[in-house]
């Protein structure tokens, strides 16, 4: 753990103008962290903007998150806050298309995040390794005297459940903190339904092409489930059902470890790994990325042959 509780929540306190930030290519726990947080301050009387590291729109799926519409493009920061908040960034880079203008602000930048590979980029840091980011803000946000409603426990519980995919991984603690949130009525089938099951006729005919050309490939000690959804055949479909294709590969009998190429421009890849046995982080933050043991993915860029070969390399040295 980095940083202490009662230090961000003091520094919180101070600030009457609040920017809070999450990372591109955001997930429920990004953009959950940022609501549930923004709701918080705001119930403080706080003035407070939240923000994604991207120019394009956060995906519609995140949309049944209550608050998630006020979520603005990177190019919307305001430059006059008091302090800037990162929340489930492990790095800067992370903030993306605001990183930049983040590099002249280091000493208003308070960080929180459950990123085990995260140092600590902010001037103050609140780092522990919990489930999702919103397992931190559960407890943040009692520190800030705000009581919970159900606006906050949504957005946290969708952090909790896609971040402990679906409650597979964690600690007892993520039972009882759902348990927790559930008590302030939650619909949590129709939660996951919104952010996880929902699907077309177009998509689903789209994950059974991608896993048409499913390949195992061996190298060292290990051997791989790999799926390419390349640009062509992902462009249209919802972000849900092209994250979904990783559920398919996570343990594929036979193989250690999952990987998804999915081309987002032409000849650019976000790739997302999984394992049970594997650290998963450490190979992607060997390719640029980062992310947790089980979990973890990087971006990449070049033909397809190239990128999976790439990756085979640095799998054909992992012991
Ligand atoms: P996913 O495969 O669901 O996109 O990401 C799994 C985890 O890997 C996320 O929690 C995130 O921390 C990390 N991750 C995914 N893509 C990247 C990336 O491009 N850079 C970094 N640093 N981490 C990533
Ligand atoms: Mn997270």
């Amino acid at each position: 753990m980095i940083g202490s509780y009662q230090a961000c929540a003091e520094l919180l306190e101070e600030a009457d103008y609040i920017s809070i930030v999450t990372h591109l290519r955001p997930d429920a726990d990004a953009i959950g962290s940022t609501v549930a947080l923004g709701r918080a301050l705001e119930l403080i009387g706080k003035k407070v903007t939240m923000h994604v590291g991207q120019n394009h729109p956060v995906p519609r799926t995140f949309l049944t998150i209550p608050g998630a519409d006020r979520v603005r493009e990177a190019h919307e920061l305001p430059t006059d806050q008091d302090l800037i908040v990162t929340v489930d960034c492990g790095s800067l880079d992370r903030t993306g298309a605001i990183s930049g203008y983040l590099h002249s602000r280091l000493d208003d930048l308070l960080v929180i995040d459950h990123h085990a590979s995260n140092t600590g980029f902010g001037s103050t840091n609140l780092i522990d390794h919990t489930e999702s980011t919103t397992v931190i803000l559960r407890d943040l946000i009692e520190l800030l005297g705000v009581r919970l409603d159900k606006p906050m426990a949504h957005a946290l519980y969708a952090g909790l459940m896609t971040d402990t995919g679906s409650f597979r991984w964690g600690s007892p603690r993520m039972h009882e903190l759902a348990a927790e949130l559930m008590e302030h009525g939650l619909d949590t089938r129709q939660i996951a339904v919104d952010l996880l099951d929902a699907t077309s006729t177009a998509d689903v005919q789209m994950i059974g092409r991608v896993l048409s050309g499913l390949q195992v490939r061996e190298t060292g000690n290990h051997r791989a489930a790999i799926l390419i959804a390349d640009v062509e055949t992902i462009s249209g479909h919802s972000h849900a059902a092209v994250e979904a294709l990783i559920d398919f590969v996570r343990a594929l009998e036979g193989t250690d470890i999952g990987a998804v190429f999915k081309e987002q421009v032409p000849g650019r890849w976000a790739v997302s790994l999984r394992s049970s046995s594997l650290d998963v982080s450490q190979i992607a933050v060997r390719q640029g990325g980062g992310g947790h043991v089980p979990a973890a993915g990087y971006t990449t860029f070049g033909t397809r042959e190239k990128i999976v070969s790439e990756f085979l390399d640095v799998l054909g040295e992992t012991p």
